[in-house]
């Protein structure tokens, strides 16, 4: 069973005067373990593609098979909890809460699920710990690289154990180096953990890191290849 199935998905923004038809009718499936690049100009529907990958939002009118739950007609109740067990999401501004340790960062999710405290912090200082944080756990974000508030905001994305992360623009605030450490940490948990990876990026460069990239032109997939030249990491 694929992880991901969408089937003729459209998604229609209907303003006071004008409708967009921001998805015009995107059929795509990712298998686990899977690591996509989506790319296209903008306002060719990357963002609303990933909302409704997500379970963010829902589309106008098709199906979306998440991990064999049919996703495109839950309520919002039932997507939030859909969202919580399936999926870890890291944006591009790393969405930290400011005054706050990176382990409190991290046990947030699971906090939202009920998870009891005690097990909380365990988890979640393990998951700082498989992201190299290990010795961070009470830093504030304001203490930490950028680098290295990413790997926070990674670490939060894993808490759960979801079997896919979504990142928009992952590497948007990061240099260029410590955008290929991040991309090289992806690489590893894709090829390690199994875990599935679904990221948006302008950057050729960074699109290089997937093993597959898609590209949106005008609510549509005009491109779906398999990287043949993916970019080592060392
Ligand atoms: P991208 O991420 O590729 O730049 P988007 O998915 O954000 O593209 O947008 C696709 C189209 O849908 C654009 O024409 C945009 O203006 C429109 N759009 C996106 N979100 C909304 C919204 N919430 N309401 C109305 N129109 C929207
Ligand atoms: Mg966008």
């Amino acid at each position: 069973m694929p992880l991901i199935e969408v089937i003729e998905l459209t998604k229609r923004y209907e303003m006071e005067d004008v409708v967009v038809h921001a998805l015009r009718g995107v059929s795509l499936t990712i298998e686990k373990g899977d690591f996509v690049a989506i790319m296209g100009p903008s306002g060719s529907g990357k963002s609303t593609l990933m909302n409704m990958l997500g379970c963010l939002d829902r589309p106008s009118s098709g199906r979306y098979v998440l991990d064999g739950v049919d996703a495109a007609t839950l309520s919002r109740d039932e997507r939030a909890e859909l969202r919580g067990q399936k999926i870890g999401f890291v944006v591009q501004g790393f969405n930290l809460l400011p005054r706050t340790p990176a382990i409190e960062n991290v046990e947030l999710p699971l906090a939202y699920a009920g998870v009891a405290r005690k097990e909380r912090l365990r988890r979640a200082a393990a998951s700082l710990e498989s992201v190299g944080l290990g010795n961070r756990l009470h830093h504030l974000p304001s203490q930490l690289s950028g680098g290295q508030q990413q790997r926070v905001a990674i670490a939060r994305a894993l808490v759960t154990n979801a079997p896919l992360l979504m990142a928009d623009e992952p590497t948007g605030n990061l240099d260029s180096k410590t955008s290929e450490e991040l991309m090289a940490f992806l690489v590893n948990l894709n090829n390690e953990r199994g875990v599935t990876v679904v990221m948006v990026t302008h950057e050729p460069d960074i699109a290089a890191f997937a093993k597959r990239v898609i590209v949106c032109r005008d609510g549509l997939i005009s491109s779906d290849t398999i990287s043949t030249d993916r970019r080592a990491t060392k």
